[in-house]
C-alpha cells in the first residue's frame, strides 16, 4: 500500500498563488439601492457626481447674509430666506437678510454672521465684530466638485458609501453578483447537529460554519448535506454543486485515509492545483477547477477540499477561500490586514510548517497586543472563539519569549480591553 502522498508541498505563497489565477471577477447585476439592501455589495462601476455640491453658495449656519465691506456697522434687516427657498434676492450696501442653514446666499451678500454673534431690534442688526468675507458660506463644490470620481469600482458598500450614491443622484448601481458557494460534509461519522448520533459520531458542524463563513465572506451559501464516505455518493454531490454553484467547499475526505475520496474525485473529475500545503492547521488542504458543460455558469467551478477538523477547515477558509471569494466579487482589497503585534506570552513554534495561531488582538498602552485563545489543537473549535486574528508564526525551534512581535491577519476588529482575560 502507497503511504506517500502523490501531492507535493506547495508554500502558503504558492498555493494562494494557485488559486488566485484560477478566478475571475463574476458577473454584474444592478441593484436599487433604494428599495433593496445593497450593504456588503461591491460596486461594479466608477461612479462620478455630475453636478457640484453644494450646486449654490449656501449658508453653513443660522445667521444674517451681510457684506463684509459694512464692517461692524449696523444693518437693516430686509428679508428671510430659508432653506429651500429660491434665490433672487439680493443684499445691499448697509442690508442683512436673514438666513438658515443649507438656504441659498442672496446675491451681494459675502459672508454670514452666526446668529449668536449678533443682536436684533426692529429689524436693525448689531453685529459684534465686522464678518470675514466669505465667513459661513458653503462654497459651490465644496463638498463634491462636479464630475468628481466619488466611488471607485470594487469598493465595498457601506453606509457611506450608500449616503454617497444617494447623493449624486444614484438610486441604482452595478455591483457583482453574489457567488453561491455550496458546501458539502463527508464522513460516515458524521451526522446533523440536531438529530440523534450514534456512538462515536460527530456532529456537524463545518458545514454549518463554513456556511456562515461564506456568508461573512459576501456569498450565497448552499447547503449540499453530508454524503458518506462512498465514491458514488460524493461524485454525485460534486455534480451537483458544478450545476447549482461557482464554488464547492467540502470537509473531510482529504487526508491519508482509505475513506478519504475527495482528492481523488476531484482529479477524475477536474484539475487539481495542489493537494498539500506547508500550513498547519491544514495540510491536506485540496483546489481544483472543474470544467462544465455548457451552462449558465460562466466559468469553472472553483473547488476547495478543505480538511475535516473543525479549526482547520475554518482557518483553512480564512486564509485560501476568504480572499478567493472577495476576489470572486471584485473587492479591491480582497485580503484581510496584516499588522505586528507582540505577544503576550511565549510561544513554541511548530518544528515544519508556519502555523496559524488564532489570538484577541487588543490594544494596549499604544502597542498591539496577541493574547492566545489557548490550546491550539485543530479539533478545538473553542480556539476559534473571540479570536480577531490568525498569527502567522513561522516554523522553527527557538521559543518566541512574551514582548517578541509577530505578523497576523487582523480578521475582525480590535477587541475591547474588557474582553481580554487576563
Ligand atoms: P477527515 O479529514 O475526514 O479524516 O476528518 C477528520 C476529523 O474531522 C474527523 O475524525 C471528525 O472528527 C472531524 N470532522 C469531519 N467532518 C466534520 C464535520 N463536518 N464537522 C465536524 N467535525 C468533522
Ligand atoms: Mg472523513
Amino acid at each position: 500500500m502507497q503511504h506517500q502522498s502523490p501531492y507535493p508541498m506547495v508554500s502558503v505563497d504558492e498555493a494562494q498563488r494557485l488559486i488566485t489565477a484560477q478566478v475571475t471577477p463574476i458577473g454584474v447585476e444592478e441593484v436599487d439601492i433604494l428599495r433593496e439592501s445593497a450593504d456588503g455589495r461591491v460596486l461594479a462601476e466608477d461612479v462620478y457626481g455630475v453636478e457640484p455640491l453644494p450646486d449654490m453658495p449656501k449658508a453653513a449656519v443660522d445667521g444674517y447674509a451681510v457684506r463684509s465691506t459694512d464692517g461692524d456697522a449696523p444693518r437693516r434687516v430686509v428679508a428671510e430666506v430659508t432653506a429651500g427657498s429660491t434665490p433672487g434676492l439680493r443684499v445691499e450696501a448697509g442690508t442683512a437678510v436673514r438666513i438658515m442653514t443649507g438656504a441659498p446666499i442672496p446675491e451681494g451678500a459675502d459672508a454670514v454672521i452666526m446668529a449668536e454673534q449678533t443682536e436684533e431690534y426692529d429689524g436693525d442688526l448689531i453685529v459684534q465684530r465686522p464678518p470675514r468675507a466669505g465667513e459661513n458660506i458653503h462654497t459651490v463644490g465644496q463638498d463634491i466638485a462636479a464630475g468628481q470620481l466619488v466611488l471607485a469600482r470594487g469598493t465595498t458598500l457601506g453606509a457611506a458609501e450608500i449616503g454617497l450614491l444617494a447623493t449624486v443622484g444614484r438610486g441604482r448601481a452595478k455591483v457583482y453578483r453574489r457567488p453561491v458557494v455550496a458546501v458539502l460534509a463527508t464522513g460516515d461519522e458524521v451526522y446533523e447537529p440536531d438529530g440523534k448520533v450514534f456512538p462515536g459520531g460527530v456532529r456537524d458542524s463545518n458545514r454549518y460554519a463554513l456556511m456562515a463563513a461564506a456568508r461573512e465572506a459576501g456569498c450565497l451559501a448552499l447547503s449540499l448535506g453530508i454524503a458518506r464516505d462512498d465514491v458514488h455518493v460524493q461524485r454525485a454531490a460534486i455534480l451537483e454543486a458544478l450545476d447549482r454553484a461557482d464554488v464547492l467547499l467540502t470537509s473531510g475526505g482529504v487526508s491519508m485515509g482509505t475513506r478519504d475520496l475527495i482528492k481523488p474525485l476531484l482529479a477524475e473529475l477536474g484539475t487539481v492545483y495542489f493537494g498539500r500545503i506547508a500550513f498547519k492547521p491544514g495540510k491536506p488542504m485540496t483546489f481544483a477547477t472543474i470544467e462544465r458543460p455548457a451552462s449558465a455558469w460562466s466559468s469553472p467551478l472553483l473547488a476547495f477540499g478543505l480538511p475535516g477538523y473543525p479549526v482547520s477547515s475554518l482557518v483553512s477558509f480564512e486564509v485560501f477561500v476568504r480572499p478567493a471569494l472577495r476576489r470572486l466579487q471584485g473587492d479591491a482589497h480582497p485580503e484581510r490586514p496584516r499588522v505586528r503585534v507582540m505577544l503576550r506570552d511565549p510561544l513554541q513554534p511548530p518544528p515544519d510548517r508556519p502555523e496559524y495561531q488564532r489570538v484577541i488582538v487588543s490594544w494596549e498602552e499604544g502597542r498591539l497586543v496577541a493574547h492566545s485563545t489557548g490550546r491550539q489543537g485543530s479539533s478545538r473549535l473553542l480556539s476559534m472563539l473571540g479570536a480577531n486574528a490568525l498569527l502567522v508564526v513561522p516554523p522553527g525551534t527557538a521559543v518566541y519569549p512574551a514582548g517578541a512581535e509577530l505578523e497576523a491577519l487582523l480578521t475582525g476588529p480590535l477587541a475591547p480591553p474588557d474582553m481580554i482575560m487576563r
